[in-house]
């Protein structure tokens, strides 16, 4: 069942301009050892976390458009900010400086880890990113509201040095800032579509999508590929980062956007949004003995590295309902794999620890 061609959603995503510098398609396949274990559906992999920009990760696809946008609006520094660890900015900052734009990052500390440059932080350094770190409370990701305030300052900061700065939002998902379209979700529709011609030249039919959710683009994009594209396909957003009810809207939101941007008329309701956001546990970045675990079993069953705040929770989230029962043996799953594995070094201590 579609509403649309995947000729007519190429056609409509490529009237969004994008500098075209990642690997694409990413690859698709079967992990046979992890279905095996599980016992369960068929479960697939998306490999996002191979789009060549930095180590990979789902940013890479929302900063083809971002940087293109950017470009064309003239700007000479990109300013964006999100948590300590965050693979968002790393990948803006190394889009950034790929395209001859200086990268300013503010990155608020909301979770204890270890001192010194590691992870992330090393790559923005070794980028030369113009990194300001701000506190913020302990297990969120930093309220609108004070990154408002800070990104003000600094924009102010980049003016009165003459030059012009193009405010990305947080994640690359709500329009915001300098975007004014839903960038990071459109692509995320193109990457519905990439991965459905992957899968139906492998004879697959996919009943399930399910991935890591943060700030919502990505959930909203392959939310509104699959209502355009498979209506019968579910998309399954594992939050990492909030209650479901607020990250629920959040990702209304963003996808009604795409829709129009996109010119669809697809009614998009509560309904279609699934947030599942009791494998969040303690918090955004904080990890226990399940996410450890899983991080574990699928690099060795499969030789692929998840990482702890993203993929490995969201991993988490899937072996959880594949033992519970909530998929039927028929189904096909596919895991997104969105990337963030710099963010396995800063863990070190926790992980060790939690694997003893
Ligand atoms: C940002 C991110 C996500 C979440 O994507 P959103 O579009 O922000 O919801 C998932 N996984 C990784 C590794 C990320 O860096």
């Amino acid at each position: 069942m579609s509403v649309c061609s995947i000729k007519e959603i190429k056609k409509r995503v490529a009237e969004f301009p994008k500098k075209a510098f990642i690997h694409l398609p990413t690859p698709f396949n079967k992990l046979e050892n992890l279905t095996a274990e599980l016992g369960g559906p068929e479960i697939y992999i998306k490999r996002d976390d191979l789009t060549g920009l930095a180590f990979g990760g789902n940013k890479s696809r929302k900063l083809e458009y971002i940087i293109q946008d950017a470009l064309d609006k003239k700007a000479e520094v990109i300013v964006t900010w999100a948590s300590l660890q965050s693979n968002w900015c790393m990948q803006t900052a190394a889009t950034a400086r790929r395209f001859g734009l200086r990268p300013i990052l503010i990155l608020f500390k909301s979770y204890d880890l270890g001192p010194g440059l590691d992870g992330n932080l090393l790559l923005d350094y070794i980028l030369g990113a113009d990194i300001r770190i701000r506190e913020a409370e302990k297990g969120k990701v930093v309220s609108a509201e004070y990154a408002a305030e800070i990104v003000a300052e600094v924009v102010n900061e980049v003016k009165e040095w003459g030059h012009k700065a193009y405010v990305a939002p947080l994640g690359g998902s709500r329009p915001g800032g300098d975007m004014k379209l839903p960038l990071g979700a459109i692509s995320y529709v193109a990457a519905f579509a990439e991965m459905l011609e992957q899968a139906s030249a492998l004879g697959v039919d996919v009943t399930h999508v399910i991935h890591s959710s943060g700030s919502g683009g990505t959930q909203a994009g392959l939310l509104v590929g699959a209502k355009a594209l498979k209506e019968d396909c579910r998309v399954i957003g594992i939050s990492v980062s909030d209650d479901k009810e607020s990250f629920g809207r959040e990702v209304l939101a963003i996808a009604r956007g795409t829709v129009q941007a996109l010119c669809l008329k697809l009614p998009i309701g509560n309904e279609d949004i699934q947030v599942m956001d009791e494998y969040l546990q303690d918090g955004y970045g904080i990890i226990n003995k399940p996410v450890a675990e899983a991080v574990r079993l699928v690099f060795q069953k499969e030789g692929i590295v998840l990482d702890p705040v993203y993929t490995g929770k969201a991993m988490v989230g899937l072996i959880d309902l594949v033992r519970k029962g909530y998929f039927s043996k028929k189904d096909k799953i596919v895991f997104f794999h969105t990337g963030g594995t710099p963010a396995l070094f800063p863990y070190r201590d926790k992980l060790v620890e939690l694997l003893k």
